[in-house]
């Protein structure tokens, strides 16, 4: 086997609560992340030496900036830890770009989980998962999410992730408004002392344990929303429309800007997103996936 082709998806958060910034500047958080069928194609080709990456995405770097080439690099440097039995030792990355980029829905992290992935399985699964889980988690707690995919509970710094029960098939519309939110910038403008609304998770997970669809759209809850909300109204403005057009609930995905919606069936949604197109040029109807 010479290259394999994966879709690797987007993900929404259902709910954000910070518990508490630690000594070391990291915050401590308590997630509930969702994976979506919105999908970036990875696709990974061996090659003699050396790693080379393409993206179709202008904004998004081809060299040891983009996340998904520091993947094949921390790959490389864990595997030729044992005597390396292959000819090739070398990758060319090709990402197609189909997940908003600065959006909060995860993309450079799904693109270097894929890449993670797709260079165990053409190098004979030489690491194994934990090892392959310790690469991801050095580049980011959501590459170690898309790992694993479907519906996670997220604890600690992150990378703590407790696997929920299929949660799939549910109608979302999604709009990315044409502003750009860095995630640095959120958590640093974020006040612990006023957070807004704070999420029950346990409520949360039960809602999803149950497939109780209205009761986990009523209860979700975004803590990051007081800080980007303050600086780009307009988030709170799609929320309110994403109701008036029908949503059971509506939500900022991770530091923003996108907002999604969860809709009670797929008629309604496509409703939903046809008023919003008239508004927003980027506009997604979706729906929750399981676990791969
Ligand atoms: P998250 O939801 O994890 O916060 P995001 O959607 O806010 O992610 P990304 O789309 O992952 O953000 O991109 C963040 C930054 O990383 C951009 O400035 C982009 O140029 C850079 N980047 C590096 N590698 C990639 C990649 N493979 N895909 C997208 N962006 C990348």
């Amino acid at each position: 086997m010479k290259d394999i082709t994966l879709l690797m998806p987007a993900k929404i958060n259902l709910s954000i609560d910070v518990l508490n910034k630690r000594p070391d500047g990291y915050h401590s958080v308590e997630m509930i992340m969702q994976a979506i069928d919105l999908y970036d194609i990875v696709s990974v080709e061996k090659q003699k030496s050396g790693i080379t990456l393409k993206c179709s995405h202008n904004d998004v770097p081809e060299d040891q900036r983009n996340i998904a080439w520091k993947a094949a690099e921390h790959f490389f440097i864990e595997a030729s830890r044992k005597p390396w039995p292959y000819t090739d030792k070398g990758v060319s990355i090709n990402i197609e770009k189909k997940i908003p980029v600065l959006a909060g829905l995860g993309g450079g992290s799904t693109d270097a989980a894929g890449v993670l992935i797709a260079l165990n399985r053409l190098f004979n699964n030489c690491l194994d998962e934990r090892q392959i889980f310790e690469i991801a988690k050095g580049l980011g707690a959501d590459v170690a999410f898309f790992l694993k995919g479907g519906t996670q509970k997220s604890e600690g710094i992150g990378y703590e992730l407790t696997s929920l029960p299929d949660f799939d098939g549910i109608n979302l519309v999604l709009v990315k408004p044409d502003i750009s939110v860095s995630t640095k910038w959120v958590y640093q403008n974020f006040d612990l002392n006023q957070p807004g609304e704070r999420p029950d998770t346990d409520t949360l997970v039960n809602a999803i344990i149950q497939r109780d669809i209205p009761k986990l759209a009523l209860g979700m809850r975004n803590v990051l929303e007081s800080a980007t909300i303050k600086r780009h109204p307009e988030i709170s403005i799609i929320m309110e429309k994403m109701m008036e057009y029908g949503a059971l609930g509506s939500r900022m995905s991770g530091s923003g800007p996108t907002v999604f919606g969860i809709y009670p069936d797929e008629k309604t949604a496509k409703i939903a997103l046809s008023k919003l197109l008239k508004e927003y040029t980027q506009v997604f109807h979706n729906k929750t996936i399981s676990r791969g």
